[in-house]
């Protein structure tokens, strides 16, 4: 006999690896997902650390579905340096073709007993005695569900429809979104190819956001993404693509892939997951690392630590807020924390004076331990020499040096507040407490 039967909105990442763990330990799960089969997910590659395949028991995907990744090199807005890193290819994420990557994970899926309706938008949440008791179909059809897990992404419908007594935030911001344009062009015949294969431009332009130019794998392509906070209005595009192209001629004039306008949420997750027989997962609930978007490895690791909870409960009923805390809890005490701190170092970034990103790197005093760091999710640490060095580089400007340092005073400062203060156990009161100083550490 089951122990429950699920509802799951989004055959992603998150959605298919959360089935295929909870129909090992023995739950009754339905993905439902809008979009058909051959839709779902986008015809490019986007890049996902390799240790959460590990991780997960999976092993390494298969070799049709990733190549290694090229070492980022970072651009500040004057361009006068450039940034290398020069992480080990071993080490590199992998740049995974992201349908054939769902084919793989659909796979662990349906083995494991999944049941995917694609095609299938949800309109709804069913509230019944104050707890979710299911979903409403956009086909009318109302289907019960003791847990109903949404991975219906940054602006999911679903989370929308929630009364607002559950406490849990139904909009994101556009403040906490990249409106993002990723085109692959073609790469005009005889163009000298780059040693700096994938560029990133941070504060492009001197606009809230990042541009990159990437040389496709296989040579015959340039994969261009503009991104900005809170909208990415056409003139804007227009105007960063060109000075794009100016600086990287493999931009040819055909788009060959891509173009449509996407969200990636980029805010530190937020403040709740859980109520009553319902959890935010993934993008939904802003899962993704803060700095450049990224958000396959987190959304895979909350699924497994979600399964995890709900096989075990210990506080409470299998599926009432007071177990489904402990999903929220560990995953903020795991990732969530890091993310929390990361986030304060893009609005840094993003919100600092003109000038003052290319002074830290032109004067080396932001270099790519602090880079690699941000970009892979992970805290800032630098060794003492680190430091002291860094101190001496950025001697000239002594207010943006302490403004610095309080910044990573801060972000340790978040990091800390979610890794040591979130509660332990769901206790009403404390926990709003907590998600109100959550909150108040990014205004
Ligand atoms: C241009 C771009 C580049 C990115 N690059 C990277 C990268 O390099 N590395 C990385 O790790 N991440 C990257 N991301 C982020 C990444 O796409 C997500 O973080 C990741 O896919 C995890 O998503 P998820 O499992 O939460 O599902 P989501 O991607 O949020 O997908 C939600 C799913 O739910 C479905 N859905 C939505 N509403 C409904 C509904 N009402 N009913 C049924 N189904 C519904 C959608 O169709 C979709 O399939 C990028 C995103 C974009 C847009």
């Amino acid at each position: 006999m089951s122990k429950g039967k699920i509802a799951v909105i989004g055959a992603n990442q998150g959605g298919l690896v959360f089935a295929k763990f909870a129909c090992d330990y023995g739950f009754d799960v339905t993905i439902y997902e809008a979009c058909a089969k051959d839709k779902v997910s986008y015809n490019w590659t986007d890049d996902c650390e390799f240790k959460v395949f590990e991780e997960l028991g999976f092993g390494m995907p298969p070799q049709n579905v990733w190549y290694r990744k090229k070492n980022w090199t970072f651009v500040p807005p004057r361009k006068e340096v450039e940034v290398p890193l020069h992480i080990p290819e071993d080490e590199l994420d992998l740049s995974c073709f992201r349908r054939p990557l769902n084919d793989w994970l659909e796979g662990f899926a349906l083995k494991a007993g999944a049941k995917i309706h694609y095609s299938t938008p949800v309109k709804k949440v069913v509230v019944d005695d104050g707890k979710v008791v299911g979903i409403k179909l956009n086909n009318g059809k109302t289907v019960k569900a003791d847990l109903v897990v949404d991975i219906g992404g940054v602006d999911s419908q679903v989370r929308r429809s929630l009364p607002e007594k559950f406490g849990i935030q139904r909009e994101v911001a556009d403040s906490d979104k990249f409106y993002v344009r990723r085109t692959y062009f073609n790469i005009p015949e005889g163009t000298e190819l780059p040693t700096a294969t994938n560029k990133v431009y941070l504060k492009h332009l001197n606009e809230l956001g990042i541009s990159w130019c990437i040389l496709g794998e296989n040579k015959d392509e340039a994969d261009v993404l503009i991104g900005r906070l809170g909208k990415l209005p056409d003139k804007v595009h227009a105007n960063a693509l060109e000075d794009m192209k100016k600086d990287n001629p493999i931009i040819g004039d055909k788009v060959v892939n891509g173009g449509q306008l996407l969200a990636i949420p980029v805010r530190h997750p937020l403040p709740c997951f859980i109520t009553d027989g319902y959890v935010i997962l993934g993008d939904s609930a802003c899962m993704t690392i803060p700095m450049l978007g990224s958000g396959m490895a987190s959304s895979m690791r909350a699924a497994k630590i979600l399964a995890d909870v709900i096989r075990r409960p210990k506080d409470g009923k299998r599926f009432s807020k007071e177990n489904l805390y402990r999903y929220q809890y560990k995953f903020m005490t795991q990732i969530g924390c890091r993310h929390a701190g990361i986030d304060l170092m893009k609005n840094w970034l993003l919100a600092s004076p003109k000038g003052a990103v290319d002074f830290l790197f032109n004067k080396g005093v932001v270099g790519e331990t602090v880079m690699r760091q941000g970009a892979e999710g992970r805290m800032v640490m630098m060794s003492p020499k680190e430091l002291v060095l860094a101190g001496v580089r950025g001697a000239t400007k002594p207010i943006l040096l302490i403004k610095l340092v309080l910044l990573i005073v801060n972000m340790y400062r978040a990091y800390f507040f979610v890794k040591l203060r979130m509660p332990k156990k769901y206790k009403k009161r404390a926990f709003k407490n907590w998600q109100e100083k959550y909150e108040a550490m990014y205004k």
